[in-house]
């Protein structure tokens, strides 16, 4: 799997809630590669301040407003980017939430339904709603942020293999784990649509990051995590589709089982 060292292939790129954490980290490098870089964040205020803190390295970062549960945000962000680029060469779809963790048992309905909000719908919308700009694209990647929680062999075997957890413990959390195996599946899906396109769609495991989503008790750094998405958003004209990458510290990363 070879990265474009071509930044004129990856020129314009689109991270979904990219104010922080991961998602702030591959706006970071793929300006820094050369990309012209849309960081999405649906707060304004959350977004300018990352927007100015890249910008004062002389990157260029747009701040775009986009809340991926917000259909009117969706299409307004899709419309900028048609009228400042007329296309789109790399969606990472970043975004994503997880409720409080408890036992599947009492986890409200309500819990489940905000997470697929975000981790599942708002995907499928942004992505909808940006793949019109990305047809146009000589080099459309699609990354979609996953976990091997998503994956489904991983949990029925109860074996990470990732090795962030023991063997025989695997974190089951209803609304998170069930909404990456549908992200999952929605990656394979637009992955078969796509196949006769220039366009590559592939899922992937960042590895286990300090982050606000886990309380910062992650043991990579943001930009350590950011590197498998940033390999498969400038993956080269034969890069793989429909597969699922893992960080393993390997140069092209590991393939994960979905
Ligand atoms: P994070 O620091 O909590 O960042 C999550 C980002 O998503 C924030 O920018 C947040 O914006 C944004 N977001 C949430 N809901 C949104 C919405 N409706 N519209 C737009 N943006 C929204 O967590 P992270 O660790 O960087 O997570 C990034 C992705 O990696 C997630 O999909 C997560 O599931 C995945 N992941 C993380 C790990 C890990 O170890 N950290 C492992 C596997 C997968 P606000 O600041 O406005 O809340």
């Amino acid at each position: 799997m070879s990265a474009t060292a071509d930044t004129g292939t990856t020129r314009v790129a689109l991270v979904t809630g990219a104010n922080k954490g991961i998602g702030r980290a591959v706006a970071h490098r793929l300006a820094e590669l050369g990309g012209c870089v849309y960081l999405g964040a649906r707060s304004e205020v959350r977004g300018r301040a990352a927007e100015s803190e890249l910008r004062s390295e002389g990157l260029d970062v747009r701040f775009l407003s986009l809340d991926v549960t917000d259909e009117s945000s969706v299409i307004q962000a899709a419309k900028r980017i048609e009228e400042e680029e007329g296309r789109l060469d790399a969606l990472v779809n970043n975004a994503g939430i997880g409720g409080p963790p408890l036992p599947p048992s009492s986890t409200p309905l309500s819990e489940i339904r905000r997470t697929y909000e975000t981790n599942v719908f708002g995907v499928i919308a942004v992505t909808n709603a940006m793949l019109p700009l990305l047809r146009r694209s000589q080099a459309g990647r699609i990354v979609n942020m996953s976990s091997v929680l998503g994956s489904l062999t991983h949990a029925a075997a109860q074996e990470d293999p990732t090795g962030v957890f023991p063997a025989g413990i695997f974190p089951a959390l209803l609304d998170y784990n069930t909404s990456k195996a549908a992200l999952n599946a929605v990656t394979i899906t637009y992955a078969n649509e796509l196949r006769d396109t220039k366009i590559l769609v592939n899922a992937v495991s960042p590895g286990f990051v300090a982050t606000d989503i886990n309380g910062h008790r992650g043991v990579l750094t943001p930009r350590q995590g950011a590197r498998i998405p940033v390999l498969l958003a400038t993956l080269a004209e034969d890069g793989p589709t429909a597969t699922f990458v893992g960080e393993d510290d390997t140069p092209e990363g590991q393939r994960l089982s979905w």
